[in-house]
């Protein structure tokens, strides 16, 4: 007696050897029946003996492809059609393809085909199959066709045609498959431009070795590298970039490289070799000191990254570590079209090797770090963009703009929140022609024109004035910055009840018109109440005292002892010239502007203990001052004092700012003081928790904003919560940072949506 099933599997099955997956299983029953393509998955049908068929439905998730990501299996049983062979079917009629898988690093297989002098593809730098290769990238538009992606213009060779063609290949249906005879080339290039003679690699390499700095065609952009040990070539990018203290990433050729120059968890050890091969931070080794000081200037960590192409392993080999940051000129967006790069890049490189095959659409690598309780993104992009995100069907699309900075945007189609790779920060024009380009794409790409946008309370973000600009039929919703990064800890979670969260970032616009940002929030999805906050300090000058951290230390100083006392209290060297008249304007209230953010506090204590006066990147002293803990038996802590004002609770650093001015005064280590801050933020977190608990009966917390990037912060926080009880989350699925504002500010509308109240 033979049995029909027709399954339905959905996730992300296509473009990711599906179908011959399911066609060898299959065979390996001796079932007929077909696979196809379908809307959000792939159906299948297969007839043979009931127990063969149980058997391949049960090996469906257990063995899927290895790009697979399966989210539903469903089998129904179907009368019987008597078939006798199974077939591959295109797409089923009048149904669409409508995921794209994100670019993923080389897999075991095609590393081995590249290694191996009697393979084919021996050396070959554009090898990949099913399983590997770019993605996202390279697509035009769906479906996900050769002729749809930039492979378009490279005819498969008889070989490569014939794997294309065999379901029992691994590079059946593989849309960019290539050889060295039929795919796209190396080519070497001066810096004007000019195509140099001879192997493009050997050149390349013997460059790097000679201590130059190329530029490299990647997957989704520009690298520059150079040799990591070679102090010169370090420091010359640096100039030549304009680019001061923040870290570079470097890429190491193996896994014993990075555990020979860094420590390495087997958690981080997982992300660093997953086929998505994100930039992990690893805390470095002693050993670490033959790397070039400029490479991550008086940072204890180190941006690391294994090869994730071909043309990376071929380059890595005979180097340990060579830096390879993304080709763009300081805020601008990476490099990623050829003409571009001679036109912008020639004045950074030596030299480029590049390649024919083009990139459609430019996608930074992604960057991650390990907590105690689990890894967590810095930047989600390269590698996981634009696979979605589980998000609340609302019955409409939401189109979520993002945040200023580190801007990503979401797009929703029922239940899944599609974010883009990341966008970085919009008021660099070329950025934000970028982002409106994107964004264009992805709503033609994913077929999802949006009825809704969200979009921050912030008058002046770019991403806010794109929103408004939009054609007035679209329903726009307003999200407050801190309600948004909550919402994402929610949405992530599927947290539907009530919460209390500790939302600690640098600034986001509030309901009062004034900068918040040491939050401590209680609400939902829908809406949320501030229950308490950090006292407010002023920004001398504005901006510029993001900048100048100094400013803020005056700052706290003045609110601390009063202005007449500052000078008394100031460490010597504190105040820089002009500070009087800064100060003058201050006390007037003349660009000063007040935030409660907890990044400004951590500037602030920063610049007190002289080792964050300046900065050049956003949380560069923050990283400064979680670096120089030291360790401290005696473990403790500075206070707040907790008030309770009207409406809600305010958080009063002044008395701290006393005591970490005794200490300094007293001699006590900087690393100790700084080691005091932290654990004092992380007794107050407790503290108001408790608080709130003891008034709401509320035990959910969650963390979110861009100062939950510190570690020492997290861990510890998480831990003494934990302990009193608290069930606490994080955002581990999207940035915590600004990057995962955009998926909060989608789920903020969509809660208002489902529950009428817009
Ligand atoms: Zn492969
Ligand atoms: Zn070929
Ligand atoms: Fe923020």
């Amino acid at each position: 007696m033979q049995s029909r099933y027709r399954i339905t599997v959905n996730g992300i099955v296509q473009g990711v050897g599906f179908r011959p997956f399911m066609y060898k299983l299959a065979k390996r029953y001796q079932l007929a029946g077909w696979v196809a393509n379908a809307t959000n998955g792939v159906i299948v049908e297969i007839e043979g003996s009931d127990e063969a068929c149980q058997q391949l439905i049960d090996n469906i998730e257990k063995q899927a492809p290895e790009l697979a990501r399966i989210d539903k299996v469903t089998a129904q049983k179907i009368i019987p059609q008597n078939e006798k062979n199974f077939t591959i079917k295109e797409s089923l009629p009048g149904e669409r393809k409508t995921l794209i898988s994100p670019d993923m690093g080389i897999c075991e297989q095609c590393y081995a085909d590249i290694c191996d002098p009697n393979n084919r593809r021996y050396g070959y730098a554009f090898t990949n199959c099913t399983s590997c290769g770019p993605r996202f990238s390279i697509i035009k538009d769906l479906p996900y066709d050769r002729a749809l992606t930039t492979m378009a213009a490279f005819r498969q060779c008889r070989k490569c045609q014939a794997e294309f063609d065999n379901p029992l290949d691994r590079r059946f249906h593989a849309q960019p498959n290539a050889c060295a005879d039929c795919g796209p080339q190396l080519s070497y290039w001066d810096a004007a431009g000019n195509a140099l003679p001879g192997d493009a690699l050997a050149q390349a390499k013997a460059d790097i070795a000679a201590g130059k700095i190329i530029a490299v065609k990647g997957i989704g952009g520009y690298h520059l590298v150079c040799d990591a040990l070679n102090q010169f070539a370090v420091a010359t990018l640096r100039q030549r970039k304009h680019r001061y203290d923040k870290p570079f990433a470097v890429m190491m050729a193996d896994l014993d490289t990075v555990r020979e120059y860094c420590h390495c968890s087997p958690e981080e050890e997982q992300l660093l070799t997953s086929q998505r091969r994100p930039i992990v931070l690893l805390t470095k080794k002693d050993s670490a000191a033959k790397i070039a000081d400029q490479v991550a200037p008086e940072n204890s960590r180190l941006g690391v990254m294994l090869p994730y192409t071909p043309l990376h392993y071929l380059i890595c080999s005979g180097f340990d570590v060579l830096v390879m940051t993304s080709a763009n000129l300081s805020d601008e967006p990476i490099v990623y079209d050829d003409q571009e790069m001679s036109a912008r890049l020639s004045t950074i490189t030596d030299a480029v090797l590049t390649h024919n095959r083009p990139i459609f659409r430019r996608c930074d690598d992604s960057v991650m770090v390990s907590s105690r309780y689990g890894p967590l993104f810095l930047r989600r992009s390269r590698g996981f963009a634009p696979e979605p995100i589980t998000i609340a069907d609302c019955g409409q699309n939401v189109l979520a703009v993002g945040a200023e900075q580190k801007n990503t945007f979401c797009l929703t189609r029922q239940d899944e929140a599609i974010i883009s790779q990341h966008i970085g920060e919009l008021d660099n024009h070329g950025t934000y022609q970028s982002y409106q380009q994107e964004i264009a794409y992805f709503i033609k790409m994913f077929d999802a024109k949006p009825q809704v946008i969200a979009y921050d309370m912030h008058p002046n973000y770019l991403s806010s004035h794109y929103a408004l600009a939009q054609d007035s039929s679209l329903l726009k919703i307003p999200v407050q910055h801190h309600h948004a990064h909550f919402a994402s800890v929610l949405a992530e979670h599927k947290i539907e009840e009530p919460a209390l969260a500790l939302i600690y970032d640098g600034t986001g616009f509030g309901l009062d018109n004034s900068l918040w940002g040491g939050e401590v929030l209680l609400g939902d999805m829908c809406s949320f109440e501030r229950k308490a906050h950090l006292l407010p300090l002023a920004l001398p000058g504005g901006e510029q005292a993001i900048h100048q951290p100094w400013r803020q230390a005056m700052s706290v100083l003045v609110a601390a002892f009063g202005p007449d006392k500052l000078s008394e209290h100031a460490p010597p060297g504190l105040l820089k010239q002009g500070w009087q008249t800064l100060l003058q304007a201050m006390l007037a209230g003349i660009n000063a502007p007040l935030s409660s953010g907890m990044g400004r506090l951590f500037d602030a204590v920063t610049a007190l203990l002289g080792i964050g006066e300046y900065v050049n990147y956003e949380g560069q002293a923050a990283v400064a001052l979680e670096q120089a803990i030291v360790a401290d038996a005696e473990g403790k802590a500075y206070s707040f004092a907790i008030n309770k004002e009207q409406s809600a609770y305010l958080i009063d650093w002044r008395h701290l700012i006393k005591q970490v001015v005794d200490d300094m005064a007293s001699g006590v280590d900087k690393g100790i003081i700084a080691g005091r801050f932290h654990r004092a933020v992380v007794v107050m977190s407790l503290q108001i928790a408790l608080l709130l608990r003891e008034e709401t009966g509320i035990n959910i917390v969650a963390f979110s904003g861009g100062c939950w990037q510190n570690i020492y912060l997290l861990n510890n926080t998480y831990q003494s919560l934990q302990a009193a009880g608290f069930k606490v989350y994080f955002n581990q699925k999207v940035p915590i940072n600004d990057g995962g504002i955009a998926y909060g500010q989608a789920a903020v509308a969509a809660a208002k949506i489902s529950k009428g109240e817009i």
